[in-house]
């Protein structure tokens, strides 16, 4: 997880990465190409860059699929989009309108944004346009991350027992 921080995707790769998370069957070059409406080729040079920043393994022919970190990073993604969609529907918009607003400006929003506003909403489960998936990094309290071998937190100290 230590270099998704500030690892931010062009939209283009970004729509790619969610598209592979979503669709674990259909991830030949050709139904991509055919799901966006592109060229193969084009996909084809998206995916061999996603797969050198090892998020994908890809491989001609075959169906792709997420690396470990790839598949963590899909999952950010899709979270930054519902935090960032919840965050709008706060001030005055309908779902519909975050949902939209938020995938104009989504792709520049960093990780740290993202995991300091999740923790302000107390970790919000539903967001405007499906469920919200807490990595053990942003949330839940069950790690602590940013620190090199901090051993995971498993249970909350309660107060007065310690
Ligand atoms: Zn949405
Ligand atoms: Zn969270």
């Amino acid at each position: 997880m230590d270099n998704i921080d500030r690892l931010l995707l062009s939209p283009r790769k970004a729509i790619y990465m969610k598209f592979v998370y979503e669709n674990p069957l259909t991830t030949k070059t050709t139904e991509i190409a055919a799901h966006f409406g592109v060229d193969p080729s084009t996909v084809t040079k998206t995916l061999m860059e996603l797969t050198s920043m090892g998020l994908l393994s890809h491989e001609p022919y075959r169906p792709t699929s997420l690396t470990e970190k790839g598949a963590l990073y899909a999952e950010f993604l899709v979270r930054r989009h519902r935090i960032l969609g919840l965050v709008l529907t706060h001030y005055g918009l309908t779902p519909d309108e975050a949902c939209k607003e938020a995938a104009r400006f989504e792709n520049s929003v960093s990780k740290v944004v993202i995991d300091s506003m999740c923790r302000a909403m107390g970790h919000p489960m539903m967001g405007v346009c499906g469920k919200i998936s807490h990595d053990p990094c942003c949330c839940n309290g069950q790690f602590t991350c940013h620190e090199e071998g901090t051993a995971p937190i498993t249970t909350r100290p309660v107060a007065g027992q310690e």
